[in-house]
């Protein structure tokens, strides 16, 4: 099918589910902020339906509004009547590039991310990667900050480069052997590592290895994987998330599998639609569609299979207990649906002591590349987040999505309420605790 009109090559019943009742306006932190109608999940599927209908040209106003929205899909779990913003939203900005309107920089980052090759190619990934982590470690970062440098950038790259995660090597090919065995395995998955776990949270690869390992998984891991494409197709570019889905359902040996398991929120979220997105592709759809089927969060999965709890007498663990907060990356709690599990995963946990967050299931402001076309909202959306966290003392921050993890670092690392706060991956709690079991 022609990508042309991508509203309006929509089934018109999907743009006709929204009643119009308002329920969703609550959850939804951009109507929060603005109380603007416009900006409401309603508003939003109000101004689809006019350019659907041909009665709205796709300009600015509607490009900016696309822009606003976070894509945390908080809507659509409120929703009584079952619209599928998802699709609604992918097929909007999906239009907004098609017609070329999307504005300044968040266009200009937009292509850098997925036109211009960087998340196309993961050995070229790779090497950036290592380029940066050699400049962070080598002190060049702090030598160009102490003698402002930076200042002598133009504006957007200061703030880019103020902005630079930072990048942990080694990486999930040098942690994780292409094949791990455990005795008696009692199931064989694929593990998906991602393009900015794989550099910035490649631990969290480990320790997810490291549980499936211990329940009983056998665990492959190709070395070199295609991102998800996630990026791609939440931004609007539909073709090129659907040739990174065609080379990862080359590469993944599906039929050997029983699942394939992503430890990210956002990119499982995605994974788990390949068929939606290949429907027009007679030569991938049904391997898509087995695909999908297959693809499990990683607690999502260890709960299926049943997962073992560590043993509470082991030595190593701490003798306190530890307090910790969840909280719900929105592409696992409202993309995929994925609530109770990771609190299930952490109360299996020796000495956790799960304290209830308010909001945990509010948008941190990460969304995916939102930090750079949106810094203002982006900045509240985590300061309000801040707040909550220092108010309920825990001493660990667990949530499950890398994007989620840098947000919240780099915002605690900030705030002297709680710079002294650890973040981390619930499997990477529950990865120690396996690992506490086995010490003398
Ligand atoms: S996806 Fe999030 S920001 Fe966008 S309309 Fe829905 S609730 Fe609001
Ligand atoms: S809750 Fe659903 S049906 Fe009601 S206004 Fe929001 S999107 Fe429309």
């Amino acid at each position: 099918m022609s990508e042309s009109n991508l509203l309006k090559s929509l089934d018109y019943s999907v743009l006709q589910q929204c009643m119009h009742c308002g329920m969703c306006l609550p959850t939804c932190p951009t109507y929060d902020a603005t109380k603007f109608e416009r900006s409401s999940p309603r508003g939003r599927i109000r101004l689809m339906r006019e350019v659907a209908d041909g009665r709205l040209d796709v300009g600015p106003a509607f490009a900016d509004e696309m822009s606003y929205c976070l894509g945390c899909l908080a809507c659509q779990t409120a929703c009584p009547a079952g619209v599928d913003y998802a699709t609604l939203f992918e097929a909007a900005r999906g239009e907004v590039e098609r017609r070329g309107v999307a504005g300044g920089l968040r266009r200009r980052l937009v292509r850098w991310a997925t036109m211009s090759v960087l998340f196309r190619r993961p050995r070229l990934l790779r090497a950036l990667g290592r380029l940066l982590w050699l400049y962070q470690r080598l002190g060049v970062q702090t030598a160009i900050r102490r003698l402002a440098v930076v200042r002598l950038l133009p504006r957007g790259l200061q703030r880019l480069e103020s902005m630079t995660p930072v990048v942990r090597a080694p990486f999930s090919h040098q942690r994780i052997a292409p094949r791990e065995t455990p005795p008696a395995a009692k199931h064989r998955v694929a593990l998906v590592t991602g393009c900015v776990q794989d550099l910035l949270y490649a631990a969290v690869n480990r320790a997810t290895a490291d549980v499936l390992l211990a329940n009983g998984c056998e665990v492959v891991t190709p070395p070199w994987q295609y991102c998800c494409g996630s990026l791609h197709a939440h931004n609007g570019e539909l073709e090129l998330a659907r040739d990174l889905a065609r080379r990862n359902l080359d590469l993944y040996p599906v039929d050997e599998l029983d699942a394939i398991v992503s430890n990210a929120g956002g990119c499982g979220s995605h994974l788990k639609k390949y068929a939606h997105l290949l429907h027009n592709d007679a030569a991938y759809r049904d391997r898509a569609e087995a695909w999908d089927a297959k693809v499990h969060d990683i607690h999502e999965w260890l709960v299926k299979i049943g997962v073992r709890a560590p043993r509470p007498s082991a030595r190593g663990l701490p003798d306190q207990p530890l307090t910790v907060a969840y909280d719900a990356s929105c592409h696992l709690l409202h993309g995929q649906k994925v609530a109770r599990q990771p609190l299930d995963i952490l109360r299996l946990v020796p000495n956790v002591v799960l304290v209830p967050l308010p909001e945990a299931d509010w948008c941190c402001g990460a969304a995916g590349v939102y930090t750079l076309t949106q810094p203002e909202q982006s900045a509240k959306l985590l300061a309000r987040k801040l707040d909550y966290l220092a108010g309920v003392g825990a001493a660990v921050v667990a949530t499950g999505n890398p994007g989620c993890l840098l947000q919240l670092e780099t915002g605690m690392r900030r705030d002297p309420r709680l710079a002294h706060v650890r973040v981390c991956h619930p499997v990477e709690l529950l990865a120690e605790a396996y690992a506490a079991e086995s010490r003398k």
